[in-house]
């Protein structure tokens, strides 16, 4: 999965305050005949949807039905199961067994010989995230909107009985006239001649959940991207965007993708599920997507302007994509072998998400999408982003225990830290290699080797790689991914003839392009305050001014979220002669400052590149982006 950069929701977030103010059963055992499933999402009851699941017959007297607890890809324990009301288990002639709530996600159903059926009615996710805590992340989730829209993560709908696994399933789908199904899930729509009836089959229940559904009103785009036919569908509530406005940027993006990987084995068929929720309503905010080893179902905001949403989702969804490779591909015994209710985690979270996020930022580069000082500009981010997590925590040993604390606040950092273990490999592998080997190359090694259906077993991993590569790889995982030492990522950069270095900036004298320097505190009078903890510009640092300081006036104005919003205008057009004067409350005390604006600069840290290395090093560089 991919969560959105948190710096751009925070940017959404101040954008807004500041604008804003049956019967017939025919008896075949349970292994082999299908598990008849009827989801109905006509007749909606309270925001909730009725679920049938009609398996073969058991022969034992007790049976376990459940619901996921988790799902691969999300590293979370999200109990899909407290969604779940109603919970009825039937035998042949219509009445009620005794069935029993084990815990949030289990029943146990006695008189199992003669269970017809269960039935339950599902509670959706995006419109309580805001009342729970710990909400399911939203490309995870589910919506039901009556008319408009099911997000049918089928996980959230669909359960299993223990030991049936392996069965095949069949679902039936009774729809409304007006919405089209989006889905990877083999079948089709308005079977046996009935056009609101659609039926999809899988061949066991991890296909179920590996094949999302969603129904909205037609916004569809189909292309070809050198034999994968992709499908974009997307679901715009308030009809802002359709799905031709984002074809372009995609098609463009994925044949870059597919060149990178070159002759990786794909799938044939990829689509993107695209939910935009509408931030005026409870609604989904776990921005962000989830992979599946067909599609994908990625969350944003309608709010979005059309420019960040481009690259939003040329960011989250090649990201998505690039897991086909890892854990889709190359994976452990643990996915291979998934336990939606007792899931036993991996230690290689570095390689699912690590090499996967940092493959989405390499191919940009190497594909030309983006410029070198864009890639060094997100490698750096990915740096300043991995100090906020514990740096000295062993990766693998997070991984593992990624659903406890306090592993699972560090999770983020498998797409900061996680991708610069995978570019600091990436460096020693070409070092080594004379440029001819890197990340990609071993992982399509590995992918040679196992593959979707041949898991690896998860504490061999790091000696199967050394043994393929060199011995600084294996010191370089028992110190940095194993072991606990924090990554001097300039002996990286040194390598390729790279250097962090200080430089100044020209900013804003209130926003540094659209993240403002104050925030309003809603608790005490909405008074504006200079942000805390981030690194000022020259124009309050020349003034002395301090994060935490309130706006009282600003050139004898009295100041507030209103009275501001004038004044920042009117900052455009200063000059750096203009003179200002401001008082702030400090501690409680008034202090006053008078003096030239000044040409608003920021320091930053960038990655550039240095003078006067030898040719081989930027040969080695130039091996690294641009091969
Ligand atoms: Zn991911």
């Amino acid at each position: 999965m991919k969560f959105f950069m948190k710096k751009n929701v925070l940017i959404i977030a101040f954008a807004l305050i500041l604008n804003a103010c049956g019967a017939g059963k025919v008896l075949v055992s349970a292994e082999n005949s299908p598990i008849l499933t009827s989801i109905d999402l006509v007749n909606i009851v309270d925001d909730k949807v009725q679920v049938g699941i009609n398996p073969g017959a058991f022969t034992t007297s007790t049976v376990i039905f459940r619901i996921s607890k988790t799902v691969p890809g999300t590293y979370s324990s999200d109990n899909y199961g407290q969604y779940i009301d109603d919970f009825e288990a039937l035998d042949y002639k219509g009445n009620l067994l005794n069935s029993k709530k084990l815990d949030d996600n289990t029943w146990s159903i006695s008189g199992a010989a003669q269970l017809d059926k269960v039935q339950y009615w599902v509670n959706d996710t995006y419109d309580t995230e805001n009342d729970v805590e710990d909400a399911v992340f939203s490309p995870a989730g589910t919506n039901i909107a009556e008319g408009s829209n099911f997000m049918l993560n089928l996980h959230g709908f669909v359960g299993y009985f223990d030991g049936f696994k392996e069965a095949p399933y069949t679902i039936q789908i009774k729809k409304p006239a007006n919405l089209i199904a989006t889905t990877t899930l083999a079948g089709g729509v308005g079977v046996k001649n009935d056009p609101l009836l659609d039926v999809f089959t899988a061949k066991r229940y991890l296909e179920v959940i590996d094949n999302p559904i969603m129904y909205a009103k037609p916004n569809t785009e189909t292309f070809e991207i050198n034999g994968i036919t992709v499908t974009l569908s997307l679901y715009s509530p308030n009809d802002v965007y359709k799905a031709s406005d984002l074809k372009e940027r995609m098609v463009a993006m994925m044949g870059a993708q597919k060149k990178f990987l070159g002759d990786v084995d794909s799938t044939k068929e990829y689509n993107i599920l695209l939910y935009m929720s509408d931030v005026n309503i409870p609604d989904a905010h776990g921005y962000g997507a989830l992979e599946h080893h067909t599609s994908t179902v990625v969350v944003l905001p309608e709010a979005m302007d059309v420019g960040r949403l481009e690259q939003a989702m040329v960011d989250v969804v090649s990201h998505e994509f690039f897991h086909i490779v890892t854990p889709l591909s190359v994976h452990s015994k643990e996915i291979q072998y998934f336990d939606f209710n007792d899931p036993k985690m991996s230690e290689h979270l570095w390689m699912y998400e690590g090499t996967t996020e940092y493959f989405a930022n390499l191919f940009q580069i190497q594909q030309g999408l983006i410029s070198e000082e864009d890639f060094y500009e997100r490698m750096l981010g990915k740096i300043t982003n991995s100090k906020f997590y514990d740096d000295s925590m062993s990766f693998t040993i997070m991984s593992k225990n990624i659903l406890e604390q306090p592993y699972e606040p560090n999770y983020a950092n498998v797409y900061e830290k996680g991708a610069l273990i995978n570019m600091c490999l990436d460096i020693i592998l070409r070092e080594k290699s004379n440029g001819e080997k890197g990340m990609l190359w071993l992982m399509k090694e590995l992918s040679k080797k196992y593959g979707t259906d041949i898991p690896f077993e998860d504490e061999a991993l790091f000696s199967e790689i050394v043994s393929m590569t060199y011995p600084e790889v294996d010191v370089f995982f028992k110190e940095h991914v194993i072991g606990t030492t924090p990554i001097d990522y300039n002996t990286f950069f040194a390598k390729v003839g790279l250097a962090t270095k200080d430089v100044e900036e020209p900013t804003g004298y209130f926003f540094d392009g659209q993240v403002p320097y104050m925030d309003v505190d809603v608790q005490n009078d909405s008074v504006v305050f200079i942000r805390e903890n981030i690194e000022l510009n020259s124009f309050f640092n020349d003034l002395e001014l301090k994060g935490g300081d309130i706006f009282r006036t600003i050139n004898e104005q009295e100041i507030n979220l209103e009275t501001l919003r004038p004044i920042i205008g009117e900052s455009f057009g200063w000059t750096p002669e203009t003179v200002v004067s401001m008082t702030v409350e400090r501690d409680g005390e008034m202090v006053s400052v008078t003096g030239p604006v000044g040409q608003p600069v920021k320091k930053v840290k960038k990655i550039v590149a240095l003078e006067g290395v030898a040719e081989e090093t930027v040969t080695l560089r130039n091996a690294w982006l641009k091969n």
